[in-house]
């Protein structure tokens, strides 16, 4: 079994996150070198490393990542619009091998991303 990353430890409750939304499936959480205002992790429960990893079977999970961001978007009363982000492999430089969006607003941001 491959070892459990930092954010497999954070699901687990072994080291502590400020977490913001938390359902059956997913978990969202403060990011803790925060890019904006707003700067949230969404991850699946499910220890999937990365896109490259996803499969038909988690097409359910994928899909529930983003109603729990519209739900969070909602909640924060992000109106005036957010970025979500996901790195996958080392040219985007993903430093943590569980899936996860980068939920980031609070301000403007620029195209094309570094
Ligand atoms: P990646 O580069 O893999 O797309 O993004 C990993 C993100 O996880 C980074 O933005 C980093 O700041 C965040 N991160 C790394 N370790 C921790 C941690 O222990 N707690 C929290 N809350 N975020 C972390």
């Amino acid at each position: 079994m491959a070892e459990k990353t930092i954010f497999g430890k954070i699901i687990d409750r072994e080291i502590p996150a400020k977490i913001v939304y938390e359902d059956d499936l997913c978990l969202a959480f403060e990011d803790i070198h925060p890019q904006a205002p707003t700067h949230l992790i969404v991850i699946p429960k499910k220890a999937i490393p990365s896109v490259d990893d996803v499969a038909e079977a988690d097409e359910a999970i994928v899909g529930l990542l983003f109603v729990a961001m519209r739900k969070i978007a909602a909640e924060l009363g992000l109106t005036d619009g957010y970025r979500v982000v996901t790195n996958c492999g080392r040219d985007a430089g993903q430093e943590v091998m569980h899936l996860h969006f980068h939920f980031l607003a609070g301000r403007r941001f620029t195209w094309p991303p570094g």
